[in-house]
């Protein structure tokens, strides 16, 4: 018996430093609820779910987006479509999809949006 509610903490506690890390949490923060739900399951784990989870000040960003910020402005361009601020090099926009750069269906070089066939292989664009 003892065996398993070992073992239902460590996995609990596993979740929570991953859920915690994901978040945002500092990796401290995140050890510390992870090692309080593998030692008072009973007590973190509510505590956590309650507090732990709430948004922090920074919102949930994937690394892509961290990776925009770092960036110079003016290596970025805005998206036409979102107008949010995206690497030059981003062949599409990481928050609504648009595609910035299309490479030709052809032979699969980048395109320019405005470009109706491709410069290359003269291969006519397609239609977005
Ligand atoms: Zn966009
Ligand atoms: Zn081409």
């Amino acid at each position: 018996m003892m065996t398993v509610s070992l073992l239902i903490g460590a996995l609990a506690a596993y979740w929570v430093y991953n859920d915690a890390r994901g978040r945002g949490h500092e990796l401290s923060s995140a050890l510390l609820w992870a090692g309080g739900t593998m030692f008072a399951l009973i007590i973190f784990l509510p505590l956590y779910l309650l507090l732990g989870r709430k948004p922090s000040l920074k919102p949930h960003r994937s690394q892509e987006i961290i990776d925009i910020e770092a960036t110079p402005v003016e290596e970025t361009i805005k998206c036409p479509m979102c107008s949010m601020r995206v690497k030059e090099e981003f062949k599409l926009c990481p928050y609504c999809g648009f595609t910035l750069k299309p490479a030709c269906s052809s032979c699969g070089k980048e395109m320019n949006r405005e470009w109706r066939a491709c410069p290359y292989c003269q291969t006519p664009a397609e239609d977005k």
